[in-house]
């Protein structure tokens, strides 16, 4: 009897178990509380982001950034981590625990910056008006008069809407000061005669239109006073030396280092990681220029100096590149390629019904970069995913050759690689079948570009190039800018290198031109940790891989590898480790 009794104890223990907190149940407990009604709270905090992620129920609201926001947003991010802290991650199941682990970051995160890294004390950049209007202005995600009406709205709040700006801005860098007043530049453009003739000629009513000029005209005024006020504060920190030092130090350093590269590591560990793999790329590079020279300076002697010698032999083969008229169809003819290629080598299950298309990249979204991929996000109707290839129309013949010099035969092929295939456009393929909108709207940066540059490495261990030594010494100059960009951001922002010094780094010891040089070290005043992304997530999934081959030995399945590591969506790549089992990447 008790025997019997012992047992249905059990069976009801199981049961009420496998009911209160197995997976699916807690899955969607979690669901319901964090799914749409959680998100859309969040976009109502945060209109912007929310317009910019392509929600626009609240786009009409401007919110004032005064103090009494900021305390309000503490409030709320309170409140969403308690409620986040009542849910037990391992009832979850694994895609939900890092739906919950992502959730988590991201609040202690914005937590984080607003009361104790401030950037919007010291970076009177933050505050500008433009985007959000620009994006409804040119979005069609409703008619025109409404979009119009959404931002007649918003105009109404920007003049309170600087009068906070200047409230909260205290010691703040020069340089993001500067970059303020370029920038509100741009706000005056986007509020300028071309909204005017597009007020003109819609379909408001004369009394909207009159409204609309007399808050567009309110509107221009606070943001030319705006740019007046920093104008003077600026030269106020140029005279008496009371600027911010754009250099966050170690402390913060690795505080936003941790919340935004979610990798494991401290930033300190990476930087040293990046110094060895300079000196090992360096001492590989210099191999490969002695298998090169002879085939490409047969009347020459190599220079004794490694780092000259490799820089002569990288101009040399920068000299085979395709023409401006060929650039986009050339795209067009490898991506193909790279796909057969990833199926042919069985790396990876490629998704047939979510073709790639190549095409040239659109007038309004030129200008950034020469080639990216343009996804639909998680709100967004339109199902076609597209790679933009520039085409190098506002180029002068100069710039043409020098920037078809820089993605040569060889880069170039890099370049589909990361963007396309098997990089970006395939994580992504695989991102969108894990339905998480947590993850596609708060994805981990560090593993999207991890993965991209993850898989041109991965490409050419599969013989893509034929194991040709042209194709790995301009891969190697490739990584070497990753690698870079890690170690001069650690080294502006906590070890104080100054500028000639890190110029003097990307030049001679990374092979860059002068023009990205500089560019270089003004986007590292710019920004904190950003530029360690790549190399911090290459270097995770890269080592991840590397454990899970000693582990398995024989047993290691690279495809499996590949397609259950993507299976998590853009999580960090720490968080995947966590969710993911040797025996995933065994061979059946
Ligand atoms: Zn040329
Ligand atoms: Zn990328």
């Amino acid at each position: 009897m008790r025997e019997t009794w012992g047992w249905l104890l059990v069976l009801v223990a199981l049961c009420s178990g496998g009911v209160q907190a197995g997976p699916g149940e807690a899955d969607a407990a979690f669901e319901r509380q964090f799914g749409d009604a959680f998100l859309d709270r969040y976009w109502r905090e945060n209109p912007e982001a929310g317009i910019a992620s392509g929600y626009y129920r609240y786009a009409a609201d401007l919110l004032v950034p005064d103090a009494a926001y900021r305390a309000h947003y503490l409030r709320y991010l309170d409140g969403a981590l308690a409620d986040l802290a009542q849910v037990d991650p391992s009832a979850l199941s694994e895609a939900r625990r890092a739906d919950w682990a992502l959730l988590k970051n991201r609040l202690e995160s914005e937590r984080w910056g607003l009361s104790t890294f401030k950037q919007w004390q010291w970076d009177p950049s933050l505050y500008n008006v433009a985007e959000p209007i620009a994006l409804l202005l040119n979005t069609p995600y409703a008619p025109e008069p409404q979009r119009l009406r959404t931002v007649m709205t918003r105009l109404a709040k920007v003049p309170a809407f600087y009068a906070a700006a200047k409230a909260a801005i205290s010691q703040p860098t020069r340089e993001h000061t500067q970059l303020a007043i370029q920038q509100s530049a741009g706000v005056l453009d986007v509020l300028g005669k071309g909204l005017e003739v597009q007020l003109a000629g819609s379909g408001l009513s004369a009394a909207e239109r009159t409204e609309f000029w007399l808050r567009l005209r309110a509107a221009r005024a606070a943001a030319q006073s705006y740019i007046a006020w920093l104008k003077a504060l600026d030269a106020r920190l140029a005279l008496d030396g009371s600027a911010r030092s754009f250099r966050i130090g170690e402390t913060l350093y690795e505080q936003k280092f941790a919340y935004d590269i979610q990798s494991g590591s401290t930033g300190k560990q990476l930087y040293e990681r990046a110094l060895a793999e300079k000196e090992r790329l360096h001492a590989r590079m210099s191999v490969l220029a002695d298998q090169l020279w002879p085939k490409y300076f047969p009347d020459t002697a190599a220079p004794a100096d490694r780092v000259e010698k490799i820089g002569k032999l990288i101009a040399k083969l920068s000299e085979q590149h395709t023409t401006r008229e060929d650039f986009i169809a050339e795209a067009q003819r490898q991506v193909p390629m790279l796909e057969a290629w990833v199926r042919d080598h069985d790396l990876l299950t490629l998704d047939a019904s979510r073709p790639l298309q190549v095409r040239e990249t659109p007038l309004y979204q030129r200008g950034f970069s020469i080639a990216s991929v343009n996804a639909p996000g998680p709100y967004d109707p339109t199902a076609n995913t597209y790679y933009n290839v520039s085409p190098l129309d506002d180029y002068t013949p100069e710039q043409a050759e020098s920037f078809l010099r820089e993605y040569n035969r060889w880069q170039f092929q890099i370049l589909n690689i990361h963007e396309a295939v098997p990089g970006h456009y395939v994580q992504l393929v695989y991102a969108n079948k894990s339905p998480s909108k947590i993850k596609a709207l708060f994805g981990n940066g560090a593993m999207v570009e991890g993965w991209a540059v993850y898989s041109e490495k991965m490409m050419l261990e599969s013989g893509w190039g034929g194991f040709e030594p042209e194709i790995e010494l301009i891969h190697s100059k490739w990584l070497l800018r990753v690698v870079s960009n890690t170690i001069i951001d650690y080294g502006i922002q906590v070890l104080n290198w100054p500028e000639q010094r890190v110029l003097d780094l990307i030049r001679n010891e990374a092979f860059q031109s002068e023009t990205e040089a500089r560019g270089k070290w003004r986007r590292a005043t710019l920004s904190q940790v950003q530029l360690t992304s790549y190399f911090a997530g290459y270097s995770a999934i890269y080592d991840y891989r590397e454990r899970l081959k000693r582990e398995l030995g024989p047993r290691f399945d690279l495809k499996r590898f590949h397609e259950r590591f993507l299976s998590f969506g853009s999580a960090p790549v720490a968080v995947i480790e966590s969710l993911m089992r040797p025996q995933d990447a065994a061979k059946p």
